[in-house]
């Protein structure tokens, strides 16, 4: 096995079994693991206060005990976020962070305070229209008692030294990641969007500075071990907020023909397109980071009018020369099936094919799907335009 090749799998259980690396890194530092909630909670934060920030992933386990504890027609990482709590699954935590973006992500935090009533769980509200003159205000007044409920939890203090450091290293981790996303991009390697989404969920769970100096090795070694592979019909993923597509679907649209160049997927390029800004007070870097990530991919969760997700996309998608869109959206994500309308009508506009696959966390027909991205596959190569199917 090549070092590449190493690495990647290395990468890739940490992703898959990010409870028991969580576990062993409390053994080893004493410290405490924080679990934090996607899609805007500023990491950094957890880091210089000495804890372990952990995304919370979605679980394949099937819904049981917290089937009776939220609707059903919420979506599946809210369903499955749910019964994880119910089910002892998120006992290895010391306590739960996020900052709110939706109605359902609400519903699941009532749901995980109800059944874990002595886990301390922090929910701060961001303002979501980021154009109010008192917006920046309050996300700062809120970034500010985030720090200071952090600091409780693990018994520190968060110096503007500390949190300079964190960010620092949290935005290493990004630009190794990003780097990684450009030569793929550009065809300078080949790693197919499993391995892609192994390298961005193990930094959602790994120690920073670890994950890091595994990208900085493989980056030395990718260009000559992991040659591109020709061909393909060029796609761009877009959608899928909060959790990672099942990788299995993932392989399945490459086996189809599609070759993925880039993606909007929140475990994916919107996870590490930004950066906090290193100068300034750091406190306000955070605050900054906020605005930041929504202009640079803009989410729907999100009021902006100066920018939007369909214009991104249609930019993104000529800047790499994708040939389509493959849009995958969890079952009952409102914030998605809200705002898909305008991206389809943007796309169907200038005749960019696309297809919207929706996911669901259990029973997702893998051969239906392969047959209907057979067929986009199939129809781009044709030369076909616009919405390829009935969305
Ligand atoms: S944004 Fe969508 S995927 Fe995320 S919690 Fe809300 S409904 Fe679920």
């Amino acid at each position: 096995m090549s070092r590449a090749d190493e690495i990647i799998t290395r990468l890739t259980q940490i992703a898959e079994d990010n409870h028991g690396y969580a576990g062993a890194w409390k053994l080893k530092t004493g410290g405490k693991v924080v679990g934090i909630l996607p899609m805007n909670f500023p990491a950094e934060l957890a880091h210089a206060a000495g804890a372990l920030p952990v995304v919370v992933q979605e679980d394949r386990s099937p819904i049981t005990l917290g089937r009776s504890l939220i609707f059903e027609f919420y979506c599946g990482y809210t369903r499955s976020l749910t019964d994880q709590a119910a089910t002892g699954a998120l006992d290895g935590f010391d306590g739960l962070f996020l900052v709110d973006h939706c109605v359902a992500l609400l519903g699941a935090v009532d749901a995980m305070r109800f059944v874990l009533p002595d886990m301390p769980i922090y929910l701060a509200q961001f303002t979501a229209s980021m154009d109010e003159a008192w917006t920046p205000v309050e996300v700062a007044k809120k970034v500010n008692l985030l720090r200071h409920r952090l600091e409780t939890l693990c018994g520190s203090t968060i110096t503007a030294d500390g949190l300079r450091d964190s960010i620092a290293l949290f935005n290493r981790d990004r630009r190794l990641l990003r780097r990684i996303y450009a030569l793929r991009r550009n065809g300078r390697i080949g790693l197919t969007s499993a391995e892609m989404q192994a390298l961005v969920k193990s930094a959602m769970v790994m120690d920073v500075a670890e994950h890091a100096d595994l990208l900085d090795e493989l980056l030395e070694t990718i260009e000559h071990e992991r040659p591109p592979v020709a061909g393909g019909v060029r796609v761009h993923f877009s959608g899928h907020f909060c959790h990672a597509p099942r990788p299995e679907l993932l392989t399945l649209i490459e086996e189809c023909g599609a070759s993925v160049v880039d993606d909007d997927l929140f475990t994916g390029y919107r996870y590490i397109a930004t950066d906090v800004p290193e100068s300034g007070d750091p406190l306000e870097a955070l605050t900054h980071w906020y605005f930041d990530r929504n202009t640079n991919v803009p989410c729907s969760t999100r009021a902006q009018t100066s920018v939007d997700w369909e214009s991104y996309l249609v930019r993104t998608l000529a800047a790499n020369a994708a040939q389509g869109v493959v849009m995958l959206m969890p079952k009952f994500c409102e914030p998605h099936m809200l705002y898909y309308p305008e991206l389809r009508k943007e796309l169907l506009e200038r005749n960019i094919p696309h297809l919207l696959i929706e996911t669901e966390h259990e029973g997702l027909a893998l051969e239906t799907v392969r047959v209907r991205v057979e067929a986009f596959i199939e129809q781009i190569k044709r030369g076909a335009r616009g919405v390829l199917e009935p969305a």
